[in-house]
């Protein structure tokens, strides 16, 4: 009967495996689902700039009734840059970063107390 707990054990273990595989790749398609929409965002901030400063210019020039648009654009602009650090915070809770440096910004090694490169101390012992 020792056997079939044996195998009943290792099916678990294989399973928990199986789970954990899913759990990961899950987590990695979430992580670039959400990388995508972090870059759509940045060419929409880009957009939005590009078209502020338009605006502005040519109510420099004397064009008048912008402040409206300007002020939407800027309101708009606002909201994509919190979008955007939202996203940015979901990936890190997905992928950590590895840490860096402060001073030489060199990614350091998981568990590294000192930077290998200037040995400044980086995590508390
Ligand atoms: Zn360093």
């Amino acid at each position: 009967m020792e056997i079939f707990q044996k195998i009943g054990e290792t099916a678990k273990g294989l399973s928990d495996k199986a789970r954990e595989v899913t759990r990961r790749s899950g987590e990695f398609i979430e992580a670039t689902r959400l990388k995508f929409e972090l870059s759509r965002l940045e060419k929409e901030l880009e957009n939005n700039f590009l078209s502020l400063g338009e605006l502005v210019y040519r109510r420099f020039k004397g064009e008048a009734n912008l402040d409206e648009d300007i002020e939407h654009l800027c309101e708009s602009t606002r909201k994509i840059e919190t979008d955007m650090l939202t996203i940015q915070e979901q990936i890190d809770r997905l992928q950590p970063r590895p840490l860096v440096c402060p001073q030489c910004k060199i990614e350091l090694p998981a568990g590294g107390k000192f930077c290998s490169y200037c040995g400044r101390q980086v995590a508390a012992e």
